[in-house]
């Protein structure tokens, strides 16, 4: 713990959880799919809602910040970690709540829900097979793939906020966009979410789903640790792309030559100009330079200004 430890935060965590499951300077590394980042000053994994729901009202009640862990499958975390707590949300369940809504909870993977609805004959998230991470983290995010964004599939979502007050809000209260949720504008954390699915015949809906494990496979580096995607892709209504180029993050990482470039133990991807992979050694900070780097470069060369995708976390 790197600032002064708050030791009635602390116990009152583990009056709350059990003292077995309040984790103390916990490296997070490992919980996420970059396999890089300092330690937590607190984790908690918290089992279902309620387990949610209380670990943020102890949180705001001692000031301690508060940061979410899905799938760690979206983030960099600083080589000095986080401060404060972290809730990594596990397990969760799967219901058909009614005719045509599937209600899965935050630490849900992506993949267990698309095995479970494509095994039962219900489509709509079959394309969606191979995306790493969990609904959370999906939702926050509103994750992309083939052009269609995960928030078109939602019907409504169960959230709490950081004092603890739980809702439902309909889709169209949830601010989707590329990228982008009402969640990162209010630190809300998703709880649950209904997810609309139409009648399929498994057959077909796993041959989909093989097809975008089968894409996958052949243009991402899926042997290297890496966060997906690092840069969003231009907007051309918003970024002057030069005569000619693909509206894609990857297509000018690579036009402007830098595949295969290195910073440390990180590295562009020789396979997708839009991923940096850890070579085992990397540090937080390595793959910080390489991320500034291409910007860089990317904009003396092209004059686009290219975003993140990953969310960044903690301190470098
Ligand atoms: C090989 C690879 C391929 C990928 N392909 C794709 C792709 O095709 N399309 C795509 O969009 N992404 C892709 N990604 C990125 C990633 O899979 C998605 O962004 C995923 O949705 C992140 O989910 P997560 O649970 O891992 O979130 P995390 O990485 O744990 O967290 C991401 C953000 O969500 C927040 N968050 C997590 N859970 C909650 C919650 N319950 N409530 C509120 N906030 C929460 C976190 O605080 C953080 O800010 C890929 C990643 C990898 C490694």
């Amino acid at each position: 713990m790197t600032g002064a430890p708050d030791a009635r935060f602390d116990a009152a965590l583990v009056e709350a959880f059990g003292r077995a499951r309040v984790g103390r300077d916990v490296p997070l590394a490992s919980f996420t799919t970059f396999k890089v980042g300092g330690p937590a000053d607190w984790l908690v994994e918290a089992h279902g809602a309620e387990e949610v729901r209380r670990a943020l009202t102890l949180a705001h009640e001692a000031g301690q910040s508060v940061t979410i862990l899905g799938g760690g499958s979206n983030v960099l975390i600083g080589d000095r970690g986080i401060r404060g707590l972290v809730i990594r949300p596990r397990g969760g369940a799967i219901v058909e709540e009614g005719p045509g809504r599937v209600r899965a909870d935050a630490a849900v993977t992506i993949n267990g829900l698309v095995r479970w609805t494509v095994g039962r004959g219900l489509a709509g998230l079959e394309a969606w097979a191979g995306t790493p991470g969990t609904v959370g983290g999906g939702i926050h995010g509103n994750a992309h793939y083939g052009g269609r964004l995960l928030g078109e599939l939602v019907a409504e979502v169960r959230l709490v906020d950081r004092e603890g007050a739980v809702k439902d809000v309909p889709q169209s209260a949830m601010e989707f966009g590329y990228d982008r949720s009402r969640l990162q504008r209010t630190g809300e954390v998703l709880l649950s979410a209904v997810f609309r699915v139409g009648a399929g015949d498994p057959e077909q809906l796993r041959a989909v789903a093989r097809q975008s494990l089968a894409f996958r496979k052949r243009t991402q580096p899926l042997d290297s640790p890496s966060a997906g995607c690092i840069f969003q892709n231009p907007d051309p209504g918003i970024d002057r792309l030069p005569e000619g180029m693909p509206a894609s993050a990857g297509a000018l990482v690579d036009r402007a030559g830098l595949k295969g470039r290195t910073m440390g133990g990180a590295r562009v991807s020789p396979t997708h100009g839009n991923f940096i992979v850890n070579d085992g050694q990397a540090r937080a900070a390595d793959i910080r330079a390489l991320v500034e780097l291409c910007r860089r470069e990317v904009q003396a060369r092209f004059g686009v200004v290219l975003r993140d995708e990953i969310v960044c976390l903690g301190e470098f």
